[in-house]
């Protein structure tokens, strides 16, 4: 396995970083590494410059998981120990800057005990799309690795305390004017700066800021966050560790943090807000216990909290893909792995180091439990780029993933959901056979057991990232007699000895993606690598493909909103008939037409979104937004690319490879006219009958 630390070493430079992708989260190990490394160039004494830096990202923080199991004990002495182990590194770093020059580098997210290292530092060089902050508050802890000393001390108290009293963050340039960032550079050039920066600047001594101003403890504001925060009594202790601690020696006031830290972590409130970032659902009894008026409008507060906790992390998803999407999937990028027929290696690297992977998954396995709403979130932003692009990673994620996150073995997660997350394996579904098209479980594909193993045969047809994946997840039958009940899923890796795949299909769109048949020839599987069990498979395709229809329907919105605001640019500029286009009656019409597609397709996909993180039956909604998403996304292209004219029809306005593209999505996961079979069977099943949903 790879060090979660790295370090270079490069004449009197020495450059560590953290590399614990997605998100570079301080695990134990990462700490440990850490020291390592610290301890090393402390001990070299060719080394005069040190660079502290994270892969993809600088760091989001501790590792909220090991806190939560700290927390659990109950025993504040057993989290006074990962403090303690914490704040070592924090200080041999803070000592290590009064030797020799320390720099943190900078890119993308800085927070929580990332932020307090870099806090140690004698500079911070950060990337313009870096953020910065101490979110503790959102789960119901306070900083316990100085940041409520060392923030306020850099910046003063008075700035300080909203940054950590609401665990929002801000950019790089806030962060600059408050004196926390030495430099922002352009994103993409942090080495180049780093390294002329080390070749000008020199150890200074850190000077911190004193408290001078008391009342700021005090003011309505300060006194609203507290009274309306979900954690009032962790927002008391933040405020309690900066006044009194503002008033001691750095090293006291660290041991104050530390006090404070371990009594709150193990208390009901914290452990309840750890549980709701880790997605750790509580027993319904809890809420039916409660009998009192006043405990169910706190639980229903509590609840109202978390959704808009949940929504906020949405939205910062969102950006952050938005922010990965204008930097990488821009025109002369996509158009050139349109025509190579391929997706760049880094780029699909850079999606699985911002975490872009985990987005629905447990964190457990280094995901971010978005659920479907986050995944179609996702999809959205990706297809209004890039289709090929949306393709691939909807394999990868809502089709190989997806069935290991629900059906797989401890094992099988620990091995293949978290590779995949990591980006260190990409997965394929294949269920689709030359004569099992619709009709997809007619499968002629067998798996027999032979001494412990199982043997599979067969020949599987248009399968996404088929001849690039490291593993596929294959649907096999076992009993013809049975039918369904026969048919088991596989997790077969690529590379295994009777695996052969053919040439890319010439599509009529998605060129980026690739789409073959695969051949499996005697392939032995072991035991270990059927998922679920025998007789499961059936339902592990339609559970699988069901949440693929509704995030197909997200790939749909995200193409058409792109469509729609190139039209609308266009047509302001275009001038016909001594007008622009956008003055034109019948231009007028048609944008309200798409605008009211877009607007049923967005409230029905994230309502049916919400249904299926709630855990309910989503179904009937995937079936619909399948089949209407597709059809009103086309239809949206299609005008869109309409109001461009003869230019809409030319490659170079993207119009026409955005209608190429969308043509599959009425197609694959189920032609819409199986949809439509699916959803009579609703009808039929209702007698007619339609259900008022209010
Ligand atoms: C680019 C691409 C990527 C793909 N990726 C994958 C993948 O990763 N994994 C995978 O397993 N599969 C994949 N597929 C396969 C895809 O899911 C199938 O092509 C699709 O399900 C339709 O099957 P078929 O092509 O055999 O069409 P057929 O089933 O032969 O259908 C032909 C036509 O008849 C209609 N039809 C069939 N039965 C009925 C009926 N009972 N009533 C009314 N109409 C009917 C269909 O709707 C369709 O219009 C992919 C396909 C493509 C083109």
């Amino acid at each position: 396995m790879a060090d979660a630390v790295e370090l270079i070493k490069k004449e009197n430079l020495a450059i560590i970083q953290i590399v614990n992708p997605p998100r570079n989260v301080l695990a134990s190990n990462v700490l440990f590494k850490l020291k390592e490394c610290l301890e090393n160039v402390r001990q070299d004494s060719c080394i005069h410059n040190i660079v502290l830096t994270g892969k993809g990202l600088f760091s989001t923080g501790a590792s909220v998981e090991e806190i939560y199991q700290l927390a659990q004990m109950g025993d504040p002495a057993k989290v006074q120990g990962l403090l303690t182990q914490a704040n070592e590194i924090v200080n041999m770093i803070e000592n290590l800057a009064k030797a020799k020059l320390v720099v943190a580098a900078i890119e993308r997210y800085c927070l929580g005990g990332g932020n307090e290292i870099a806090m140690a530092c004698n500079y911070r060089i950060a990337t313009e799309n870096a953020m910065f902050g101490q979110p503790e508050i959102k789960l119901g802890i306070i900083p316990g690795m100085g940041g409520t000393q060392r923030l306020p001390r850099l910046i003063g108290a008075d700035k300080a305390l909203p940054i950590l009293l609401s665990g929002g963050m801000i950019t790089a340039s806030e962060a600059k004017e408050y004196g926390l960032v030495t430099e922002v550079v352009p994103d993409n050039q942090l080495a180049k700066y780093v390294k002329e920066f080390i070749k000008s600047a020199c150890v200074k001594e850190i000077v911190y800021k004193q408290l001078s101003d008391e009342t700021i403890f005090e003011t309505d504001s300060i006194k609203g966050v507290v009274e309306n925060s979900k954690f009032p009594d962790a927002c008391r202790m933040i405020i309690q560790a900066v006044r009194d601690g503002m008033k001691m020696e750095l090293n006291e006031a660290l041991a104050l943090e530390q006090n404070l830290f371990a009594n709150l972590v193990v208390a009901d409130k914290a452990r309840c807000g750890l549980e709701t970032f880790l997605g750790i659902k509580k027993e319904p009894s809890h809420v039916k216990v409660s009998a009192g008026k006043e405990k169910k409008q706190e639980t229903k507060q509590e609840e109202q909290n978390s959704e808009d906790d949940i929504i906020e992390m949405l939205q910062m998803t969102r950006e952050s893909i938005r922010e990965f999407a204008a930097r990488r999937l821009t025109d002369v990028n996509v158009e050139k792995m349109e025509e190579e027929e391929r997706i760049f290696p880094e780029i699909i690297q850079e999606m699985a180091q911002s975490g872009f992977f985990g987005i629905p998954f447990n964190e457990k396995y280094g995901g971010s439990g978005l659920g479907k709403t986050g995944y179609c979130v996702f999809l959205e932003e990706i297809s209004r780029k890039h289709g090929s692009l949306a393709t691939v990673a909807g394999a990868h994620m809502g089709l190989a993933l997806t069935p290991i996150s629900l059906f797989g073995t401890e094992a099988q997660k620990e091995k293949y959901l978290k590779a995949g997350i990591e980006g260190a394996m990409l997965g394929a579904f294949a269920l689709t056979e030359p004569n099992a098209g619709s009709d997809a479980f007619s499968l002629s594909t067998t798996a027999e057991k032979k001494d412990g193993k199982w043997i599979l045969n067969g020949s599987k047809q248009f399968i996404t990232n088929g001849n690039v994946a490291d593993f596929i997840i294959v649907f096999a039958q076992t009993n013809r007699d049975l039918k369904n009940a026969g048919i088991a899923a596989f997790i077969v890796e690529r590379s295994w000895k009777g695996i052969s795949t053919g040439e890319p299909e010439k599509k009529m769109g998605l060129h980026a993606s690739k789409t073959v048949n695969v051949t499996l020839e005697d392939v032995e599987i072991p035991q270990e690598n059927l998922l679920g069990t025998v007789g499961q498979g059936y339902k592990i395709a339609m559970i699988t493909l069901n949440g693929g229809r509704l995030s197909l329907a997200a790939g749909c919105l995200g193409v058409a909103k792109e469509a729609f605001e190139l039209a609308f640019n266009y047509a302001s500029q275009r001038q016909q008939f001594k007008k622009s286009l956008l003055e034109q009656q019948i231009i007028q019409q048609y944008f309200a037409e798409m605008r009211a597609k877009i607007h049923m397709m967005e409230v029905g996909i994230y309502a049916a979104a919400k249904k299926a993180d709630k855990g309910e039956d989503f179904r009937m909604e995937a079936a619909v937004l399948k089949l209407m998403c597709s059809e009103m996304s086309e239809e949206v292209i299609d005008t869109a690319l309409q109001i461009f004219g003869g230019y809409g029809y030319i490659r170079e306005y993207k119009i026409e490879r955005m209608l190429r593209d969308a043509r599959i999505n009425r197609i694959f996961e189920g032609t819409n006219e199986i949809q439509k079979l699916d959803i009579f069977k609703n009808v039929f099943k209702n007698g007619g009958k339609i259900n008022p949903l209010i």
